[in-house]
């Protein structure tokens, strides 16, 4: 083999496709890794866009999945210097009256949650607490599913109504199948101030809280990971450092400033790759870690597709529901806010949620992200990482980061979007101020809001949507990122997705580069390396 000949090319160094590096290399697969930008982590990103020492990361913020995350343990990230904090105080919601704050806590903590809720209403507080409780015992199940390459839709069809007979384990009705997150939502809750941060909750990993059919969306977005975000000290990039530590440890070839123009194809199916400036490597495989549709009618090119391919890839839809925006502040102190008199909690959450007086609020902030409009109420989920980690800010300084819902990139003009770049933040902060009154221009050392349109620029996350592709039924599960590729597997021999725009979708979970590293091991003979592992996956 030449010093350009590989076994397999992983397009794009995001976790995912580091993942699929990764364990390509350690099955036996001489592995080339082609990252377009400078650095490695995609959406994994730490940066100091504000102020030098005030570190922010710039999209991903809670890392979910940490514990169940098979490319985290097997490569041993902890040793290469990932490391993570588990905040008590997870997820809050606060009031501009000073009502009080509802915390949600750890889950090994739910007395606490339960003594938050019971301020509004006792009957809430148990069936949160009891929903909760079911939905953790089974915890393996939904994490084995995760890390499982999806099923076919015959295999699916036998699921759903397996499916529906899940439900009443984690306290659910077969029922419950069929009705949106916010239905379930106001049907088990009667406290409008809970109701309006599970909404936010849901929607946080793309949820449509509104779309039906969402049992399985509640019990996932809303009961399990709730309460399972841990922190990555030092930023997200430190995560990302060791995903890179353990690619190179495997023997990886590693290439940034290396976009890949062209994936080759011979008659035989993929043959390689070319990267900007022309030069060329040969793989047998080359799995992509970038979106469909970039892969299919850009890298691939319509000549080597069959009519179906085209017509999927064109069809395959971008946002609303994974649309941010990011706001950066940099601060003397950290928000002091209103409700914090009933519950000092609020003020040492990890996630807080601020701007929403009520229920109806959020649906009609959401209503309009969804709807290609700039939310006019502009109230954001916040992290102050420094209550937790110190070192992500100078010392006795904070580093305050937030995400609003935004249209998708495309809904605005590039000028509309620097005017939200230059004079949203003002906005933000004026809601701010009436729910933590320290929040004043005195507090802020510098601000920054980046966008979808960034987004798209930085990342080729398209549209700004960070999933690669929408939440929509038809994009979900064994339809993603269409059903003749739902495996990870394409029409062309050799050539994989491993990114988002597969099963299931966006979010640190390493999943879709796991579950694809899994099905080339198949599909070539590798060693099945996660049949040895102490694990259902
Ligand atoms: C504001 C924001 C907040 C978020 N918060 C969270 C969170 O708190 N928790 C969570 O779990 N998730 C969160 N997410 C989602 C998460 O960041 C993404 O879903 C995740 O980064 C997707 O990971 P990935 O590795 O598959 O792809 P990406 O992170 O998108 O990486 C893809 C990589 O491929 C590269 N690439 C693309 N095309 C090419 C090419 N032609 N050649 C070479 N390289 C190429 C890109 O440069 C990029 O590095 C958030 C996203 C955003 C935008």
């Amino acid at each position: 083999m030449g010093s350009n000949d590989f076994d397999a090319i992983v397009v794009g160094a995001g976790h995912n496709g580091m993942c699929t590096a990764a364990y390509l290399q350690r099955a036996g697969f001489k592995t080339l890794l082609c990252e377009r930008r400078h650095e490695e982590g995609g959406g994994v990103n730490t940066e100091e866009p504000v102020a030098p020492g005030f570190y922010h990361n710039m999209h991903a913020q809670f890392m979910e999945f940490i514990d169940y995350m098979p490319f985290y343990w097997d490569f041993e990230l902890e040793k290469l210097g990932a490391r993570m904090i588990y905040p008590e105080a997870q997820a809050g919601i606060t009031f501009s009256d000073g009502r009080p704050p509802i915390v949600l806590h750890r889950p090994d903590l739910l007395d606490r949650t339960h003594e938050s809720i019971s301020r509004y209403s006792k009957a809430d507080a148990d069936t949160f607490v009891e929903l909760k409780s079911k939905t953790m015992s089974i915890d393996q199940m939904f994490a084995t599913n995760l890390y499982s390459p999806p099923m076919s839709l015959e295999e699916r069809k036998q699921m759903e109504s397996m499916a529906e007979g899940m439900l009443p384990f984690f306290g659910l009705e077969p029922v419950d199948m069929f009705k949106s997150p916010k239905v379930i939502i106001d049907e088990k809750f009667e406290t409008d101030e809970l109701r309006a941060l599970l909404y936010r909750i849901c929607i946080e990993w793309g949820m449509p809280v509104e779309q039906e059919m969402g049992g399985m969306s509640f019990a996932f977005a809303v009961l399990w990971m709730t309460g399972i975000w841990k922190l990555s000290v030092g930023g997200t990039h430190t995560l990302a450092k060791a995903m890179k530590q353990a690619c190179l440890r495997e023997g990886v070839t590693f290439r940034e400033n290396s976009r890949v123009e062209k994936i080759l194809v011979d008659d035989n199916g993929v043959c390689g790759v070319r990267i900007r400036g022309g030069e060329e490597f040969t793989a047998k495989v080359v799995a992509t870690n970038a979106d469909v549709r970039q892969v299919l009618l850009d890298l691939v090119g319509e000549e080597n597709l069959s009519d179906t391919y085209i017509r999927r890839a064109k069809n395959f839809r971008y946002g609303p529901s994974h649309v941010l925006g990011t706001t950066c502040l940099a601060l003397y102190e950290p928000p002091d806010y209103k409700s914090a008199k009933w519950d000092p909690e609020i003020n040492k959450c990890f996630y807080t949620v601020v701007g929403f007086d009520s229920g109806a609020e959020m649906i009609r902030y959401i209503r309009q992200a969804y709807g290609d409009m700039l939310p006019d109420n502009p109230g954001a989920g916040t992290w102050v990482n420094t209550l937790w980690d110190p070192t992500q800010a100078p010392p006795d300084r904070h580093s305050l980061t937030g995400w609003f819902f935004f249209p998708v990139a495309e809904a605005l003009s590039e000028d509309e979007w620097t005017d939200v770049r230059e004079h949203y933040n003002e906005k933000f902060l004026a809601r701010f101020r009436e729910f933590a009154p320290n929040m004043t221009e005195h507090n802020i050392i510098g601000d920054r809001l980046y966008t979808p349109l960034d987004m798209e620029h930085k990342n080729m996350m398209i549209n700004g949507d960070f999933s690669n592709g929408s939440f929509h039924l038809d994009q979900m599960g064994s339809n993603r990122p269409f059903p003749e590729a739902y495996r990870y597997a394409t029409e062309i021999k050799g050539l994989y997705f491993c990114g988002p725009s597969a099963y299931p979708g966006g979010g640190i979970t390493a999943a879709p580069g796991y579950n694809a590293f899994k099905v080339i091991a198949e599909d070539y003979g590798l060693e099945p390396i996660w049949k040895k592992k102490d694990r259902p996956y």
